[in-house]
């Protein structure tokens, strides 16, 4: 549960919020069989979780593509869906999905498990119940699939922009998360961007755009490591190169210096940002972390035992239910824009990423200096806060 006594006592949440907050909802736990070209005939698990649909329904989430990703994970990250949406404050559960498959599989074979998973949960895509998004593993390409078996555009959001995706959703995320760096800079470190140094974990979506926008911003990008390895730049790293060479040889291992995973989070930068998987700043590296501020791009990169490690040692964090809703709040305009039939650009999606993170952020350190609490209890609180709220509006408490 992400949810600590403290939190609970400053909120003041009932028994019986808690325990609804504390249950899953539903899980879907199903099987997918299918034809791989080249592979034969595969069955592979999938899952699909509510956490908690007071401000659903839709259960909104990504769908996880990963071969070690577990039922267990899901429920995790599903739970971390409906305290995002609640800071942002918008009208969506918190949903997840996982298909259990390496999230190196051809396109042709991702879209084959995809076009097999749609059909399997086509009721709760159809029936509006679960909206799915990109996360780990998948893209607008999976997508694009999903839109191609039910053609209704508000079934699923961060779609390629020529089926009705939103332009901007794609970068939303690494918008959303250099914004949130950039304001926590100023307001804990009392620095603008220019010239600190940014070591990234995970160069996929998330961690490339974020990146792309804080290099764009002055910061100076110096290590990136991914799933085949890292590299390291004292003068800064090249990231239009950087992209160049990770299409080109499918990650960022053989650019330049080679920095292993381990050793970035032992680096001496300003700012660390975890955006690939979960679990990776733990107990045992927590007291190694050099960086002045610590940016969760992804999601639950932080163990409880970290944490309180990182609070003790007086490093900041901004925790993955404010620094990386960017995604969230974009796709809740493409699944507007998708009922409305509206249009937008992308200079619009900017636009209110930034201004609902700095609003959330605001918040955020506002009711932390005011119950000397860290972000992360204040976001939780704020979030637990609107859902308790909604419980009682529905009469579920
Ligand atoms: P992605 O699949 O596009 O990229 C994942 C990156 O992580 C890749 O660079 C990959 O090489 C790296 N990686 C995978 N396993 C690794 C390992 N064991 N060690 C080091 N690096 C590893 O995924 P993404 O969409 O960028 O998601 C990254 C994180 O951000 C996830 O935790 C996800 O839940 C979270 N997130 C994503 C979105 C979104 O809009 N895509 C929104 C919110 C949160």
């Amino acid at each position: 549960m992400l949810l600590d006594d403290e939190v609970i006592r400053l909120v003041g949440i009932s028994d019986r919020a808690l325990a609804i907050l504390g249950e899953t909802d539903r899980t879907i736990d199903t099987r997918l069989h299918a034809h791989l070209p080249g592979k034969g005939p595969v069955s592979v698990q999938a899952y699909v979780v509510y956490h908690n649909a007071v401000r659903g329904p839709p259960c909104k989430g990504g769908i996880r593509m990963s071969s070690d990703v577990t039922l267990q994970e899901t429920i995790q990250l599903a739970e971390i869906m409906t305290f995002k949406t609640a800071l942002m404050d918008l009208p969506f559960g918190g949903g997840k999905a996982s298909i259990v498959a390496g999230s190196g599989l051809p396109p042709q074979e991702k879209a084959t498990l995809v076009r097999e998973f749609a059909h399997k949960i086509r009721n709760e895509l159809t029936s509006g119940a679960y909206v799915p998004a990109p996360d780990l593993g998948t893209s607008p390409r999976e997508m694009a699939v999903i839109f191609g078996e039910t053609h209704m555009r508000e079934c699923v959001t961060g779609k390629p922009v020529g089926i009705g995706g939103l332009p901007g959703r794609r970068e939303a995320t690494g918008y959303g998360v250099a914004v949130v760096v950039e304001q926590a800079a100023k307001e804990l470190l009392n620095s603008g961007l220019s010239g600190l140094t940014v070591g990234v974990q995970g160069f996929g979506n998330v961690g490339s755009w974020a990146c792309t926008f804080l290099s764009e911003r002055g910061a100076k990008v110096v290590a990136v490591t991914d799933a085949s390895g890292g590299a390291v730049s004292r003068d800064g790293i090249d990231i239009e190169e950087l992209k160049k060479h990770v299409a080109k040889h499918g990650g960022v291992e053989g650019y330049g210096k080679h920095l292993s995973n381990e050793e970035l989070f032992k680096l001496d930068v300003d700012i660390l940002i975890p955006a690939a998987i979960g679990g990776v700043i733990t107990r045992d590296n927590a007291g190694d972390i050099k960086a002045r501020l610590v940016v969760e791009g992804a999601n639950a990169p932080t163990t409880k035992e970290a944490d309180e490690i990182l609070s003790r040692r007086n490093i900041p964090l901004v925790p993955d239910i404010l620094a990386n809703a960017g995604g969230v709040v974009a796709s809740y305009d493409e699944w507007m824009m998708a009922k409305s039939g509206s249009r937008t650009n992308k200079e619009e999606t900017y636009s209110t990423v930034r201004k609902v993170l700095l609003d959330a952020f605001r918040e955020t350190l506002d009711y932390s200096s005011d119950h000397e609490v860290s972000p992360r209890k204040s976001a939780l609180a704020l979030a637990a806060e609107r859902l308790v709220g909604t419980m009682e509006d529905r009469g579920w408490i």
